[in-house]
């Protein structure tokens, strides 16, 4: 059985996700912890589980996602994978944004992990396999991470949110490319898939179905 730990953090309320099953072995995806405190209540959470991080994957390479990365990767030995598209933002572009928003924190990101593709999956705990699904549109290399089983769960980052879609107006976005993504690899998965977004409460595929955004 899979377990999905939530951790709200920064000021933009992004949602990283510990999820781990009976072997203990742990993924993260996302991390935006930007506070000593949220990145110690993660830690805590890891260790009083006796939980061991083997994968860091990001839905994106947007800031409010990536400001523990460092951290992840100093404390767990983990660099974070993503796709291809998105690695010029991860590398660089997230600062420009950061300035968008009217801000000059400044931050650093590890090396990048593994690029991932398209339907690539990735295997954790006994034997889960996570798959990578591409829906550009919010950003250019934007993803997913969907777990199928008697229970599917699905991570959707910025693409999509209980009762909506990421925004598409940032640089590379494409609310075409974004919809078309959602509505051909998203919403064609079984209803009962929970819905985890970067962002905000949870929800399901049959629900999202009747988003006006569809
Ligand atoms: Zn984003």
């Amino acid at each position: 059985m899979i377990t999905v730990k939530v951790f709200p953090n920064n000021p933009l309320d992004e949602n990283t996700y510990l999820l781990y099953d009976e072997s203990k072995e742990a993924v993260i995806i996302d991390c935006g912890a930007l506070t000593k405190d949220e990145r110690r209540t993660i830690h805590q959470y890891v260790q009083e589980h006796s939980l061991e991080p083997a994968h860091f994957l990001l839905t994106h390479g947007h800031f409010d996602h990536i400001f523990g990365a460092q951290w992840v990767y100093d404390t767990y030995g983990l660099s974070p994978s993503i796709l291809e598209p998105d690695l010029p933002l991860y590398n660089k572009g997230c600062m420009q944004l950061l300035e968008m928003f009217g801000t000059h924190l400044q931050f650093s990101v590890p090396n990048p992990g593994k690029i991932l593709h398209d339907n690539e999956e990735i295997l954790f705990g006994e034997g889960i396999k996570v798959k990578a699904i591409a829906t550009p549109g919010h950003t250019p290399g934007g993803c997913c991470y969907y777990i199928s089983g008697a229970s599917p769960i699905i991570f959707t980052g910025d693409s999509l949110f209980k009762g909506g879609i990421g925004r598409t107006d940032f640089p590379g976005g494409s609310y075409e490319a974004l919809t078309k993504s959602l509505k051909e690899k998203v919403l064609t998965l079984p209803s009962s898939t929970i819905v985890y977004p970067g962002h905000g409460a949870s929800s399901t595929i049959a629900a999202e179905k009747a988003s006006p955004f569809f």
